[in-house]
């Protein structure tokens, strides 16, 4: 589980990706195989695998990657029609085991999501 992954060599600068934003705690890049128009990632620079293994000490930082979530959808012309989806767990849909806040949106979404 805590093996590196493609978002660690992403965060890291070790693999490529088409990055919209970064800062000194994360960064947002483009879905590879996107859900949406619009499909964004966010993702911390440190490695911790999934949300549920996330620690108190984490708090400033999820803040800080939702904050960033909507910079991003301003950015990228979202206005506040988009969803932010977090999968916990290979159960959940999570397939990269580096969290990722996932940005969708560009066209109606339905509820609830499958
Ligand atoms: P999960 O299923 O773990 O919640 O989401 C993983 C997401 O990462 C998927 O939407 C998938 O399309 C995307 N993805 C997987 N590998 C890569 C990659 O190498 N680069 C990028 N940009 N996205 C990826």
């Amino acid at each position: 589980m805590s093996e590196d992954t493609i978002f660690g060599k992403i965060a890291r600068g070790e693999a490529d990706a088409k990055i919209v934003y970064e800062d000194d705690q994360c960064l947002a890049f483009r879905d590879m195989f996107p859900a949406a128009p619009m499909h964004i990632l966010v993702i911390p620079r440190k490695p911790i695998p999934r949300l549920c293994d996330a620690e108190e000490t984490d708090a400033a930082l999820l803040g800080h990657m939702m904050l960033v979530a909507n910079k991003v959808a301003e950015q990228e012309g979202l206005g506040d029609k988009f969803r932010l989806v977090i999968n916990n767990g290979a159960g959940a849909g999570q397939s990269v085991f580096h969290l990722h806040m996932h940005i969708i949106g560009g066209r109606d979404l339905s509820w609830p999501p499958g």
